[in-house]
């Protein structure tokens, strides 16, 4: 055929590559192939590359979405095991986790139980979800997150980057208890969850309840603001179980053979005690 041979090929590929249709670029020599072989209408080809370039557009903004995350790895709903957490109802958390409206509302989700009990996996894994959906979030340790808002007050441009924090959706602050201990580490976090509130969603874990905020925020009048802020629009699971770790750790020394999967959860529910178990558990995640 004398009409391709009239196409200067490098020069295509330059202008799609300066349009930025990867995909069009890498598909087209074979589609254009195929479209002259069989005779295809011309408007069909055209329809054929620019539905492949759209599909290839989402699924690369996705895996962006998914790596800006900073999710930990493989934690997931699927691999969580809700028989653990009798008190968390699954159709609720997968509800939560399939929709984005809670999030177009702002409204908050707050993970509350002793250390090993699930929380940061079952944030992480809403995380993901939502990320699979579309949406954008970021996970962080609260420290982290309050460290680098610090630098950003010190360079006089907090507002700057708590605004630039307004593009995720979703904000997991993990391990809100350990944010800080001075006023003016607090401060920073205080500020952050005044700028979203109604605004955009967080989604918090904390070790302690409620009452011991104020180690978090060493103001009374700032814990309770800060509490009174998240708490308004938001959704409150309280994973007051025996730590996972430490069970499966029990259970595998205890071996097969006993119905160790149900040994645990009926003296902690009637005892949460955060005393106990922050001294049996060294850490977080
Ligand atoms: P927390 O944040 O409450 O301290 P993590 O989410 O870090 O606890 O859980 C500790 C470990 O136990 C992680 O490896 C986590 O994946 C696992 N884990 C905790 N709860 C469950 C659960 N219900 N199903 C599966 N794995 C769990
Ligand atoms: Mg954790």
């Amino acid at each position: 055929m004398t009409t391709t041979a009239s196409i200067d090929h490098a020069r295509l590929a330059l202008l799609l590559t300066e349009l930025r249709l990867p995909t069009i670029k890498s598909l087209y020599p074979a589609f254009t192939g195929r479209a002259d072989q069989e005779g295809w209408p011309a408007a069909r080809l055209l329809a054929a590359l620019t539905e492949h370039e759209v599909a290839d557009r989402a699924r690369r903004r996705i895996e962006r979405h998914l790596a800006e995350a900073r999710l930990p790895p493989a934690k997931t709903l699927e691999n969580f095991d809700f028989a653990a957490v009798p008190m968390i109802s699954k159709a609720q958390v997968h509800a939560l986790a399939a929709a984005d409206s809670w999030l177009h509302e702002g409204h908050n989700l707050i993970l509350i139980g002793p250390p090993g009990t699930g929380k940061s996996h079952l944030a992480a894994a809403i995380g993901l979800s939502l990320v699979e959906k579309g949406l954008r979030v970021l996970f962080t340790r609260t420290t982290d997150l309050v460290q680098r808002l610090q630098v950003a007050r010190r360079d006089l441009s907090l507002e700057a980057a708590i605004d630039k924090l307004h593009k995720y959706d979703l904000l997991i602050l993990d391990d809100i208890a350990y944010g800080g201990k001075d006023q003016a580490e607090t401060s920073v976090l205080f500020e952050l969850i005044s700028a979203r509130y109604e605004l955009r969603s967080i989604l918090v874990t904390a070790n302690q309840p409620f009452g011991e905020w104020n180690r978090i925020f060493p103001d009374p009048a700032m814990t309770l603001a800060a509490v009174d802020r998240l708490v308004h629009h938001s959704t409150l699971f309280e994973l007051n179980v025996e730590s996972y770790r430490r069970r499966t750790a029990l259970e595998a020394k205890r071996g097969p053979g006993r119905p160790a999967a149900r040994a645990t959860p009926k003296n902690t529910t009637a005892h949460p005690s955060s005393k106990k178990s922050e001294s049996t558990e060294g850490g977080d995640m």
